[in-house]
């Protein structure tokens, strides 16, 4: 899996110090199960985060900001050609199952989720998560999503397939990064159903915070 979209810094950040809503967070392990460039930052941010500890004594990180991270770094560093059963579950050859979202719908391939049709082609599957909007799409081959922005952040991980919109081609492994700023028309490729996680804020504040409290330390 050749990764050419990744998370933004801000939102590294913002999941090393547990800020993140848990439907965002989720699509960060998600890719980073699969993107050995993120997993690094990842480390980094959490070394930065260590830093401002001793820098800032009065500011403990979060708990759940350390289980973020050290959940992910528990995990065994995965091998860049690993096969993708080491990695996680797979239905077909050329779909990506993350172990977190296996173990939080108990799923093991996609045809098992309750699919609600959103419009021809089109099916949606909302995920139990209580902190932003998460949810998941499953769009047909070649079939457009209507022009959207949103209302704040929002992550999209491909699990299968692909689409592309203005932003560039994304395929199986990709994350989207986009703030509100973004409007966008996501069309699936033309040779296979696109399935993809989403997470977003909904109105939950989150960028920001991190580069604020850090400017005194890194001079931005
Ligand atoms: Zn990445």
């Amino acid at each position: 899996m050749n990764i050419q979209h990744h998370l933004q810094p801000e939102t590294l950040m913002a999941y090393a110090a547990g800020t993140l809503p848990a439907a965002m967070a989720l699509v960060v392990g998600c890719h980073a199960e699969r993107c050995s460039q993120c997993r690094k930052e990842l480390r980094s941010a959490e070394a930065l985060g260590g830093q401002m500890l001793e820098t800032v004594a009065a500011k403990p990180l979060p708990e759940a900001a350390r289980n973020n991270v050290m959940a992910l770094l528990d995990q065994q560093p995965l091998p860049e050609r690993a096969p993708a059963s080491a990695v996680a579950s797979t239905q077909g050859d050329d779909s990506f199952l993350p172990k977190r979202l296996k173990s939080l719908l108990g799923i093991d391939n996609y045809n098992q989720l309750k699919w609600r049709k959103l419009a021809p082609g089109i099916e949606k599957f909302n995920l139990p998560l209580d902190e932003g909007k998460s949810f998941m799409l499953r769009i047909g081959a070649g079939l457009a999503m209507p022009v959207h922005t949103h209302k704040g952040a929002e992550l999209t991980l491909l699990l299968q397939g692909g689409y592309h919109d203005k932003l560039g081609s994304f395929h199986m492994g990709d994350v989207a990064d986009l703030d509100s700023s973004v409007e966008h028309q996501p069309v699936a490729f033309d040779d296979e159903p696109c399935i993809c996680l989403a997470g977003m804020d909904a109105g939950l504040r989150f960028k920001g915070l991190i580069p604020t409290l850090m400017k005194p330390l890194t001079g931005l």
